[in-house]
């Protein structure tokens, strides 16, 4: 299996909410292919992401549960009732997920739990906490959808990149007008 690498783009994220960037960004988006398709394509992926795991069938299920609840709840407010029914899933998934911390020299927090799925909602958490989480939007081009983490001061940047995704919404949108 060739292993699938983390979907990037610049400008990056900061370095504390990467991770869970790149894993709404293992979705099947465009012609990019689904990095937890299945057991050896995930694990092989997770070993890139410096994972030393090799994930069951159902485990994969699990993760990529979470991954597609996570996608439509990102950046969002808990307490949005528009929200409502995919925080009520990733509140269930946490209740099921053991996590243990260890807390080490430099006041670094290491995270462990039965999978991935513990690491995940501990960087959410850690998001929630930085306050970046309000940051993480999913791109406004339908075709697109990546998620990318929003600098701006006003929090209102809607797609990933202007270039590819802005402009071709914009130029498609004058085309409709014109038509
Ligand atoms: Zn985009």
């Amino acid at each position: 299996v060739t292993a699938p690498a983390p979907f990037r783009f610049t400008p990056e994220a900061p370095a504390d909410v990467q991770f869970l960037l790149d894993f709404v960004n293992t979705r099947p988006v465009g012609r990019r292919s689904d990095c937890f398709a299945d057991a050896g394509i995930a694990s092989a992926y997770l070993r890139n992401c410096g994972f030393d795991v090799e994930v069951s069938t159902e485990t994969v299920e699990r993760i990529r549960h979470l991954r597609d609840v996570l996608a439509d709840a990102l950046g969002t407010d808990p307490g949005d009732p528009a929200n409502a029914y995919d925080w009520r899933v990733v509140n269930a998934l946490a209740a099921q997920t053991p996590v243990t911390m260890q807390f080490e020299a430099g006041n670094i927090v290491s995270v462990t739990g039965d999978d991935v799925v513990a690491r995940v909602l501990a960087d959410v958490q850690a998001a929630m906490t930085s306050g970046r989480w309000s940051r993480l939007h999913l791109c406004a081009n339908d075709v697109c959808r990546v998620g990318f983490y929003d600098a701006t001061r006003s929090r209102t940047q809607r797609w990933h990149s202007y270039e590819t995704c802005g402009n071709r919404v914009n130029v498609a949108a004058h085309r409709a007008r014109k038509a």
